[in-house]
């Protein structure tokens, strides 16, 4: 299939399955200049199913880096009101939002790091009905991926800029399935098999689980009472399906961070900040990191543990079958979107209170009870491998196999 083909159907994919765009609504995007031509068509295929506008604001890395090194902390400290009349007038208007991520992963590198949390903070406070609501399910919104030059050379140093960025779309067009005789088939597909695996999971309300491979893993992670898997796509209050994040192949829950016990090693090497952190391990005792190795990047893994108390525990346990698209490339993408759904992981830090029953609705100390972390970081790290097993067991002691080689078991 011709490149132009290609982009048109990944395009009507993340307008169609991903925003899951009506009509009459607006279509806000938000997009790097490298990746017009992508945006032009994902406009039209909007138009053609029925939406009422298309807004396109854009950016550059390179103009965001000069505003970083030259301009004071204070122009990052506040927000000005186009900004927040912007992002909150057009969810008001019960908007789509579609972001385009290109990143260079070393764009900000030794950049004045209070500047971006600055920014960060203060667009959280100015923006907060534009989150409220995403976060309450009245917006859609989608995430998905572009090559730019500088990404796809991080990707594949070893060739030209036009084959990086050739090679990088391709394992992109692959990652979501667009590659696919029917793409919008294939994620439908996809979401019967998250439901069906999550409703599984969240009945069965498994006590532990036992994580073994040839790598040396042997870890036992306690599963807080009436946990909830979560993964896949959401619903905004008007009942329309979405995909929050294209790719998305992870099934997740937040382990109750006072029951971790054995060791793990890493199956792919951690980008942390800017470090490769490669070949580690971590050794837990009742839920906490008591002692750990890395061949690469030791410093850099023993500072990420060091960052809290909670950077010592765990927040996160994703589930990904090695027969899955990105998996099976073996690529390290330096991007969440990709690398987080290569392989089972787990999270130091943070938990989600939206993987605890009722857990929107109750209080962080009610949270932290029930066994849910609290950090200020929250990191992915890779061990699944093709010979990971992992063993349920309810509170009773039955046992279920959740992964065998690698996949799911069920
Ligand atoms: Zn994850």
């Amino acid at each position: 299939m011709q490149f132009e083909e290609m982009l048109a159907k990944y395009a009507e994919l993340i307008v169609r399955s991903g925003i899951n765009i009506q009509k009459g609504q607006v279509l806000c995007i938000n997009a790097p200049i490298s990746a017009a031509p992508l945006v032009r068509l994902a406009a039209k295929s909007a138009y053609g199913a029925g939406a009422a506008e298309v807004v396109v604001r854009w950016s550059d890395e390179a103009l965001s880096r000069l505003k970083y090194d030259y301009a004071p902390l204070s122009r990052f400290e506040e927000v000005p009101e186009w900004f927040s009349a912007y992002n909150n007038g057009y969810a008001a208007e019960g908007a789509g939002f579609l972001s385009i991520d290109s990143a260079d992963p070393d764009a900000f590198a030794g950049v004045d790091p209070k500047k971006p949390a600055a920014w960060v903070k203060a667009v959280h406070a100015v923006c907060k009905p534009f989150y409220d609501s995403l976060d309450l399910g009245k917006n859609r919104w989608c995430i998905a991926a572009a090559p730019s030059p500088a990404w796809a050379k991080k990707v594949f140093p070893g060739e030209t800029e036009e084959k990086a960025v050739s090679l990088l779309w391709e394992a992109i067009f692959k990652a979501v399935r667009a590659n696919t005789p029917d793409p919008a088939a294939a994620w439908e597909e996809h979401r019967r098999s998250f439901q069906q695996k999550i409703e599984r999971l969240n009945t069965l309300q498994l006590d532990r689980l036992h994580y073994r491979n040839s790598l040396g893993t042997d870890l036992i992670i306690g599963m807080p009472e009436n946990h909830l898997w979560a993964g896949g796509g959401a619903e905004t209050t008007d009942g329309v399906y979405y995909f929050p994040n294209m790719p998305t192949e992870e099934i997740f829950a937040s382990p109750d961070k006072d029951r971790a016990d054995g060791i793990v090693y890493s199956a792919l090497p951690l980008n942390y900040q800017g470090t490769l952190i490669d070949r580690f391990w971590l050794k837990f005792e009742k839920g906490r990191i008591v002692d750990f190795g890395a061949e690469k990047g030791y410093d850099t893994l023993k500072a990420l543990i060091e960052t809290d108390e909670g950077a010592r525990h765990l927040g996160e346990a994703a589930l990904i079958p090695t027969k899955s698209p990105i998996s099976e490339m073996g690529i390290l993408f330096y991007n969440t979107l990709f690398d987080e759904n290569a392989s089972c992981h787990f999270a130091i830090g943070k938990g989600f209170p939206e993987c605890f029953r009722g857990g929107l609705e109750s209080t962080e100390e009610e949270l932290k009870a029930r066994g849910m972390n609290d950090s200020a970081a929250h990191v992915d790290f890779m061990l699944g491998t093709p010979d990971l097993s992992i063993t349920g067991y309810t509170k009773d002691g039955a046992e279920f196999p959740i992964f065998r080689n690698g996949n799911w078991a069920f």
